[in-house]
């Protein structure tokens, strides 16, 4: 596999480095760019590895503080995002970056092979490895990825005794792929270590379930559910068998059932229903590290850029209700690191039929950024620096206290003080 590392980046086209940095710089409120170089502080929390190769009962008790990882996506470019000049997020640009540590020049390598996509880009985060990947199956236009190192939550459960219900994933509705995201086939690591997953799909299924059980339904019914089930069963051929949440996740089924019913058409859809998820399950769950799969600006594959910057907008809203429901819960308010990363970035090809597709390797495809608040981060400080988004996995380890060892990058240090 051949890797080209990104030694730099290419900032807005048209524009200077300089002239764009000192755009966020005055958008975040600071006179000028910092490193705030610090401590990393790893392993503050748990001690390296400290439970591994531990059972349950014998890992030590986590006590580290809890983050709240945020994919920025599905596919965004910095241009509408954190140039202050020409944001659709002004919550994200101007206040949050404000109290944080933004890394306005994150790359996505070139690597060969490589795709700039939300499953790959998914992957990238949670592993903090670049990979290519193909469908488990060789599927048609399937993104069942499985990734060979472990993800953040395989890590964070193996040195600590934390629930499969205390590590979430919040998916969309409409991309049960993403399902696949919660654990690596690596030795010593994998399902039992595997996150839980929260969903409209995961929802359904829960639903179908349930109807199957308590029985009362005709023949025919009967028959056309446990078909749905079985087709649904064929999304993760990994967890034939053993495809029942934990028991805090079916009572907490029970209750979303209880406010908005079965028909799934009263809960809010897209993306406000990952918010609506992200919200209750922070409450009733009490989540140690929690991931939130935004995605619907990607429906600029259609063509329309509104879906885009709309989409940009929603995700932004959501950020900040999230935001503000830590601020507000005691429990949570000075022990949660929120880290907001897109899972890619977008063209920038002014000339194509269909604006700011992301599979072409366009330069601008590979342009993130990363933005990272709460206690223990710098605050108002923007680094001046090209980082890889690979590096969040090894920092996300270093705000929880465990080393993600199998890690390509590295702890972005100049965000912690
Ligand atoms: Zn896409």
């Amino acid at each position: 596999m051949q890797i080209r590392k990104a030694t730099r980046d290419h900032l807005p086209q048209g524009e200077g480095r300089r002239d764009f940095l000192r755009r966020v710089a005055v958008g975040v409120g600071v006179a000028g760019l910092g490193m705030g170089l610090a401590d990393a502080g790893c392993g503050r929390a748990l001690g390296q590895e400290a439970g591994v190769g531990l059972g349950v009962e014998e890992r030590p008790e986590f006590r580290g503080r809890r983050v709240m990882l945020i994919r920025f996506g599905g596919g965004v470019r910095r241009r509408e995002t954190i140039d202050p000049a020409h944001t659709h997020a002004p919550f994200v640009c101007r206040e949050l970056a404000a109290r944080g540590t933004l890394f306005p020049r994150m790359v996505i390598d070139l690597m060969e092979g490589l795709n700039t996509s939300h499953g790959e880009g998914t992957l990238n985060i949670l592993t903090g490895r670049y990979d290519r990947y193909r469908d488990v199956e060789d599927g048609f236009l399937k993104a069942r990825y499985e990734p060979k190192v472990p993800t953040l939550f395989e890590y964070l459960r193996k040195a600590a005794r934390v629930g499969a219900h205390e590590t979430l994933i919040i998916n969309g509705e409409d991309r049960p792929d993403e399902e696949f995201y919660s654990f690596s086939n690596h030795a010593g690591y994998g399902i039992d270590y595997r996150a839980n997953v929260l969903s409209l799909y995961r929802f359904k299924r829960w639903l179908l379930e349930r109807r199957l059980v308590e029985g009362g339904i005709s023949e025919a019914e009967r028959r056309s559910r446990t078909e749905a089930l079985a087709k649904w069963e064929q999304a993760d051929p990994r967890l034939r068998g053993v495809s029942r949440q934990s028991p805090e996740l079916e009572a907490f089924w029970e209750r979303w059932e209880g406010t908005y019913g079965g028909s799934g058409l009263v809960n809010p859809r897209g993306d406000r229903l990952l918010t609506a998820l992200a919200r209750r399950a922070w409450k009733e769950l009490r989540p140690r590290l929690l991931m939130v799969n935004y995605n619907d600006c990607d429906y600029v594959h259609w063509g329309y850029m509104s879906h885009y910057t709309t989409g940009i907008a929603v995700m932004d809203e959501g950020v900040r209700e999230l935001v503000a429901m830590v601020e507000a819960d005691p429990e949570s308010r000075d022990n949660t690191v929120v880290v907001i990363v897109p899972d890619c970035g977008r063209d920038s090809n002014p000339l194509a039929s269909v604006p700011c597709q992301h599979h072409f390797n366009s330069v601008s495809a590979h342009e993130i950024f990363a933005l990272i608040q709460g206690p223990g981060i710098g605050r108002g400080t923007v680094v001046d620096k090209v980082v890889r988004q690979v590096d969040i996995a090894p920092t996300v380890g270093a705000v929880m206290g465990f080393r993600a060892e199998h890690a390509e990058g590295r702890v972005l240090e100049e965000a912690l003080v």
